[in-house]
C-alpha cells in the first residue's frame, strides 16, 4: 500500500482525530456499533470495487484500500475528501475516472467508496457488472491520468532529449499502422539510429491481452515497444510487471529521479537495469540492479526485447556446461566397463569417484562396488555397441545366451536394448540362428508360468537410465 495512510494502528485513543469526524457512540451502545477489527470496513454490497490511486495510478481493491483499522480509516477518510475539495482526489473511481470519496453507512460502522457526482454516468453503478476486457480498458485509461504517469512521460522526454542518439521525440502522439490502419498513443516515441521505439510505462495493472496486442503492433511496424516502470521490486511485483519482465529476457527499466538527474548530467538517457541471473537447476537468482546507459542495451525488435543482462545464453550456457557433464559421466562410466576397470587396482577408488559425480546427478550408487548389479551395464552396453562389451566373447549372441541363462531377470531390458538400437536382427542372424530362436522360445513359454523369474530388478533403474537415456522408458 502507498505510504500515505500506512500509518501504524497502535492508536488506542481517538481523541485526537481532526475536526469533522464523526464522534463514537455513547458508551451505552457502544459495544454493538464498535466494528470488528477482524472484519473487513467495507459494507458488502459496495458498488465501487476498484479504485485508482491517482498518485500512482495503481488499482487497489476498495475492501483493501477501506481494511480494518478503524482509527487509521477515519484518518484516512478526512483526507481523502479535503483532496477532493482541493480538486486533487486522491482516490478516482476504477471505472469512469471520477474523484470518490469515503462514506459512511447510515446503519452500521461500514464504509464505502462513492463518486463525487452521481450522475448515472459511471458503468460500475448503472450497468452492475463490467466484463473484464470492458474493466481493463477503462482502467487503462484512468491510469493514463495520474500524477505519476504524467510526471514519467516528461522525464523520459527530457532524458531523451539530453541524449544526442535520440531523434523526432514526442509525446503521446498517434502511431497509425502502415499495414492495418490501426492506430496506437505511445507515451513517448522517438528514433534511436533510425529504430522507432514506443516507450509505454507500466504504472498500472495492463491486462496481458493489451500488453501482447501492443507487442504484436510494434513488430509489425519494424518498431520496439519498450516498457520503462516507476520501481520494481521483489515486494511491488505484480503478475502484470511478470509479463512483461519474462517477456524481455528477465530484464526490467526504472526511470526516476534518480536516474534523470544522472541522465542530465551524463547527458545521455541512463535507466536503472533490473534482471535477474540464472542459477545452477535451473533456479533464479533475486534481482540484480545497475544504473545503464540505454546505448549499452542489446535491442531485439525482432524478439520485442531490450535487456542488459542476456539471460538466455546465461541459462544455455549453464544447460550446455550441466549436459557436458552428465555425457562425461556417461562416458567414462562406458569406458571403465568396457576396460573391465572393475577388477583394476584402483577398482574401489574409481567406484568411490563415480559415486561422487552421480550423486552430483541426483543419482545414488550403492557405497560398494560389490553391491552393484554389474552384469546389467556389460550386457545393455553389449547391446549399444553391438558385441560384448567388457567381456571375452565375440557375438552378442552369446551375451544373450548368457543372460537367458543365468540373468534371466536382466532378459527384458536387454531385449528392449537389442531393439531399440537396432541390433535384433543380426543377433538373430549370428552363429547357429536355430539355437538363439529354440533358446528364446523356451524363455516365452517359462515367462509364461514363471513371470517372476523376468521381473526386472529395478534397485539399480536409476543408473541405468541416467546412464543409458536413450532407452527410456524401461519396461
Ligand atoms: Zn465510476
Amino acid at each position: 500500500m502507498p505510504d500515505h495512510y500506512s500509518e501504524p494502528s497502535r492508536a488506542s485513543r481517538i481523541d485526537g482525530m481532526p475536526p469533522g469526524v464523526e464522534p463514537l457512540r455513547p458508551p451505552r451502545r457502544r459495544r454493538q456499533e464498535r466494528p470488528d477489527p477482524n472484519d473487513d470496513l467495507i459494507v458488502e454490497d459496495a458498488a465501487i470495487v476498484r479504485v485508482m490511486d491517482s498518485e500512482d495510478g495503481r488499482h487497489l481493491l476498495a475492501r483493501d484500500v477501506l481494511g480494518r483499522d478503524y482509527v487509521r480509516l477515519m484518518r484516512l477518510r478526512m483526507e481523502a475528501n479535503s483532496s477532493v475539495q482541493r480538486g486533487e482526489p486522491m482516490y478516482v473511481c476504477s471505472i469512469c475516472g471520477v474523484a470518490v470519496r469515503i462514506r459512511r453507512s447510515a446503519t452500521r460502522p461500514k464504509f464505502f467508496f462513492k463518486h463525487r457526482h452521481e450522475d448515472g454516468n459511471c458503468p460500475a453503478i448503472t450497468a452492475g457488472l463490467l466484463s473484464q476486457e470492458e474493466v481493463n480498458a477503462r482502467q487503462y485509461n484512468g491510469a493514463k491520468e495520474s500524477r505519476l504517469h504524467r510526471r514519467m512521460k516528461d522525464w523520459i522526454c527530457e532524458c531523451l532529449q539530453a541524449d544526442g542518439r535520440f531523434t523526432d521525440i514526442e509525446q503521446e502522439p498517434t502511431w497509425k499502422g502502415a499495414l492495418t490502419g490501426e492506430r496506437r498513443r505511445p507515451d513517448v516515441r522517438a528514433r534511436y539510429h533510425g529504430l522507432p521505439i514506443a516507450f509505454e510505462i507500466q504504472l498500472s495493472t495492463t491486462h496481458l491481452d493489451v500488453i501482447s496486442a501492443r507487442r504484436d503492433f510494434y513488430l509489425q511496424e519494424g518498431g520496439l515497444l519498450f516498457w520503462v516502470f516507476a520501481e520494481f521490486t521483489t515486494d511491488y511485483r505484480r503478475m502484470t510487471d511478470d509479463d512483461v519482465f519474462y517477456n524481455n529476457n528477465l530484464n526490467a527499466f526504472v526511470v526516476n529521479a534518480e536516474t534523470v538527474a544522472a541522465s542530465l548530467d551524463a547527458e545521455e538517457f541512463k535507466l536503472e537495469c533490473v534482471w535477474t541471473v540464472p542459477t545452477p537447476g535451473n533456479e533464479v537468482s533475486g534481482l540484480h540492479r545497475r544504473l545503464t546507459s540505454f546505448h549499452e542495451l542489446t535491442l531485439q525488435p525482432q524478439q520485442q526485447r531490450a535487456f542488459y543482462f542476456d539471460f538466455d545464453a546465461r541459462r544455455q550456457e549453464l544447460q550446455d556446461a550441466a549436459n557436458a557433464e552428465r555425457q562425461k559421466l556417461r562416458d567414462d562410466v562406458e569406458a571403465w566397463v568396457g576396460a573391465t576397470g572393475y577388477y583394476g587396482e584402483t577398482a574401489n577408488e574409481d567406484w568411490a569417484q563415480f559415486r561422487a559425480r552421480f550423486r552430483r546427478q541426483g543419482v545414488e550408487l550403492p557405497r560398494y562396488l560389490s553391491e552393484f548389479d554389474r552384469p546389467v551395464l556389460t550386457m545393455l552396453y553389449s547391446a549399444k555397441h553391438n558385441r560384448p562389451w567388457g567381456q571375452d566373447q565375440k557375438k552378442l549372441v552369446e551375451i544373450a545366451h548368457r543372460v537367458a541363462g543365468a540373468y534371466k531377470h536382466h532378459l527384458t531390458w536387454f531385449m528392449h536394448a537389442v531393439r531399440k538400437y537396432g541390433r535384433l536382427d543380426s543377433m538373430r542372424a549370428e552363429g547357429d540362428p536355430s539355437k538363439w530362436q529354440r533358446k528364446y522360445a523356451e524363455c516365452q513359454a517359462e515367462y509364461r508360468t514363471n513371470r517372476a523369474a523376468y521381473a526386472p530388478r529395478r534397485e539399480h533403474q536409476a543408473v541405468v537410465e541416467f546412464l543409458f537415456p536413450e532407452l527410456v522408458p524401461l519396461p
